[in-house]
């Protein structure tokens, strides 16, 4: 049997001792990594008086979610890892959706736990992780400290936990873009599984390399990149959260080659007025993912950066990776790649019937990377995993030569006069008008069609574009029915924690207008 389970704790010492996170002037080795982890992990089991299965790590990027991935782990618990850009209404619905009553966070996110303990009522265990003493959280401690007091000796093995490859090991929340977020459960298997593939694909670019990490370390994406860069041996810079001048130090200084992103990332990269002025000759590719990327966003980048941008695609289901391009593979544009080496992949109909190549329909994938189901919600568990196959909820078509193209989301298809449009089709056109900075195609109620056609853009702030340019330019573009009836301006989109646009805030925002 292979040796597997606790990929963050039995990994991180595969290798001799190496420089693996740096984070502002702090550099932690993995094995310092793994002894502050032990150590913790000790903490969470004899100190931490009902500190339940579960554990919720609620920080901002740092090596403290690193070290508290590990230790929870290591206690044999589950890690939840929630995204710091919650506020205190989105962590109360996970603190009361999962039944966690230990919370793992900092100073300056503390008070909204302690809102949330104030509204529920519940007793939690709040461990701030960056003081000792502190008033509002009661056992507050800095995980750096403890090493005075916790002998990491005596540190649990794992056979005395008893922890296996089909055990839990995290429950991650999606960010909820179409509904309430549903908590994905993902075994230590799954974990495994997925990061290895990934390592496998990336090991010539990034073996023993420098990158960076500024993806939210609780989404998936960064949560498996950072599994994987254990894999690869990789040191890893971390930034606390999105800052398009800290990654260009961080590319500039440590020659990094290549490192993760989403959208909205590469959307700040491009417009941070800087950009020229760093040497970022050592990049050779990005790797976007999460969310659709725009044919013009990415030639913005590449022809600012000289780099490529490789597409992949993936979701918090499937641990989360499905598919990439990768260095060395033919881009074609608007792909996202091939699928992973563990992954199968095809394309059904309404009624799971295969369709063929180059067929528009749900992407279904199969592999050891597919969660066992959702928390506590078995009916939504038995919709999407049907046969062993994840329904992905997201519309595709595969080309002869196997790559992945993803058309939309299913739940954002807009239907006006019975005809289907893809809003993603109408929002690469409108991307394309130079004044555009971005936009989102929504559908929204019409007595006579169904639905009509709504883009809401962000123009460039100097510009003097009309409503009646951007519904001109996608008619010399796009069939007359996929083009906007109505065009709203507004100086930015609603986005989640990982910079995914929010269709169903946007749909709020119409209502309330014309309300
Ligand atoms: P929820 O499922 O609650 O709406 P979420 O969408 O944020 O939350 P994630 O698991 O974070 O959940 O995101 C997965 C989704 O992101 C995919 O189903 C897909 O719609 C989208 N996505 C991921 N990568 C890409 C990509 N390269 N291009 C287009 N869409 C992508």
């Amino acid at each position: 049997m292979m040796m597997l389970s606790n990929i963050m704790n039995e990994n991180i010492k595969e290798f001799d001792e190496y420089d693996f996170l740096y984070f502002g002037n702090r550099t932690y080795t993995n094995i310092e990594v793994d002894r502050l982890s032990t150590i913790f992990s000790n903490y969470l089991l004899s100190e931490v008086e009902n500190s339940g299965d579960k554990v919720i790590v609620y920080l901002a990027n740092c090596p403290e979610v690193i070290i508290s991935y590990q230790a929870i782990l290591k206690a044999g618990k589950v890690v939840v890892p929630v995204m710091y850009a919650l506020n205190a209404k989105e962590i109360q619905y996970i603190i009361e959706d999962s039944n966690v009553n230990t919370i793992i966070t900092s100073n300056a996110l503390l008070e909204n736990i302690v809102k949330v303990a104030e509204k529920t009522g519940k007793k939690l265990n709040v461990i701030v992780t960056d003081n000792i003493e502190n008033d509002a959280a009661e056992g507050s401690v800095n995980i750096h400290e403890l090493e005075k007091i916790y002998n990491h000796s005596k540190s649990q093995n794992r056979e005395e936990l008893n922890i296996s490859e089909d055990d839990l090991a995290v429950i991650l929340y999606t960010s909820g873009t179409t509904g309430q977020p549903k908590g994905v459960m993902l075994t230590h298997r799954n974990l495994y599984i997925s990061a290895q593939s990934a390592a496998r694909l990336m090991k010539a670019e990034m073996w023993k390399k420098p990158t960076l990490v500024a993806l939210p370390l609780a989404h998936s994406f960064g949560f498996t990149a950072m599994n994987t860069y254990l894999f690869l041996g990789s040191s890893v810079v971390i930034i606390e959260r999105f800052n398009a001048d800290e990654i260009f130090k961080a590319v500039e200084k440590h020659k990094i080659r290549t490192f993760t992103a989403v959208p909205a990332m590469i959307y700040g990269m491009v417009m941070n007025p800087n950009i020229d002025s760093y040497d970022l000759s050592s990049l050779e590719g990005v790797l976007s993912s999460s969310a659709p990327l725009p044919l013009a966003l990415m030639e913005a980048f590449t022809k600012k950066t000289g780099t490529e941008v490789w597409q992949g695609y993936g979701l918090s289901e499937a641990s989360p990776v499905v598919s990439t391009q990768w260095r060395g593979a033919t881009i074609k544009p608007g792909s996202v790649g091939l699928p992973i080496d563990i992954v199968r992949v095809k394309i059904i109909n309404d009624e799971g019937e295969e369709l063929p190549r180059n067929e528009v329909g749900e992407l279904a994938v199969k592999g050891l990377n597919v969660t066992p189901g959702y928390y506590q919600l078995e009916e939504e568990t038995a919709k999407t995993i049907v046969d062993g196959w994840l329904r992905t909820g997201d519309l595709a078509r595969i080309d002869e030569d196997g790559d992945i193209f993803i058309v939309d989301r299913k739940k954002d298809i807009i239907i006006r006069g019975g005809l289907n449009i893809f809003p993603r089709d109408s929002e690469e056109i409108i991307m394309t008008h130079p004044d555009v900075l971005e936009v989102a195609v929504i559908g929204v109620p019409d007595e006579e069609m169904g639905e009509r056609v709504v883009a809401y853009v962000v123009k460039r702030p100097e510009s003097v574009i009309t409503e009646l340019n951007v519904i001109s330019h996608s008619q010399e573009h796009l069939a007359k029915y996929k083009t906007p009836q109505e065009v709203v301006f507004v100086d930015q989109l609603p986005r989640n924690g990982v910079g995914k646009i929010l269709k169903r805030k946007i749909s709020e925002l119409y209502q309330n207008k014309v309300m």
